[in-house]
């Protein structure tokens, strides 16, 4: 089962992801996180996208579609993986269809995870404020230009997988639990 789970920062998608990789036996691939990781080992990568990731705004597709076209022909996607925080943007999906067609790969669902943006502030705002050290992305300005950047760039992606008769929304307002069993009542 290849899936991708759809959402603006703040909707709970990795929250979500760690659950269904449990329960599906499949892999999350979080461009967030390989990008976090490159910044970490302060690769030439990771510095170029120190600077983006900072101001809140995307990193280009050239790059997230070649750490993709790396990581998705790994052995351990065989049994189907999740794809969090990707594609996000419209070449984004484009691109990541031309893979997946080479590799004779399909994605079998999209799940967008709903949330109305006065919450979705309000838990950025939330988050900004207990995680001070962990994250550099996290504090409230920059999170929402990201949501800006999210109604700009992502938004469009929802509407070509709704084309391709792939789109299935649950409601992120609810708690984990229900959310979890909204999806899995989907993907059952
Ligand atoms: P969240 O899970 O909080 O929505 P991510 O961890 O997915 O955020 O992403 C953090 C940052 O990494 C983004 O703001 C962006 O700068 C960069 N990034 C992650 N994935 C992508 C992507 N697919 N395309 C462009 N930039 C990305």
């Amino acid at each position: 089962m290849n899936l991708i789970l759809f959402g603006p920062p703040g909707a709970g998608k990795g929250t979500q992801a760690e659950i269904l990789i449990n329960k599906y036996n499949i892999v999350q691939i979080s461009t967030g996180d390989m990008l976090r990781e490159e910044v970490k080992l302060e690769t030439d990568l990771g510095k170029a996208a120190k600077i983006i990731m900072e101001k809140g705004n995307l990193v280009s597709d050239e790059i997230i579609i070649s750490m993709i076209e790396k990581r998705i022909i790994k052995p351990d996607c065989k049994n189907g993986f999740i794809l969090d925080g990707f594609p996000r943007t419209l070449q984004q999906a484009i691109d990541l269809d031309n893979i997946l067609d080479k590799l004779k790969i399909n994605i079998d669902m999209v799940i967008e995870i709903h949330v109305n943006e006065d919450i979705l502030l309000k838990r950025i705002n939330k988050r900004a404020l207990e995680s001070k050290t962990k994250r550099d992305d996290d504090n409230s300005e920059i999170l929402k230009n990201r949501i800006v950047v999210y109604k700009k760039d992502t938004m469009p992606v929802l509407e070509y997988y709704k084309n391709l008769n792939k789109l299935y929304s649950v409601d992120g307002m609810k708690n984990v639990e229900e959310v979890s069993k909204d999806i899995q009542n989907i993907l059952s």
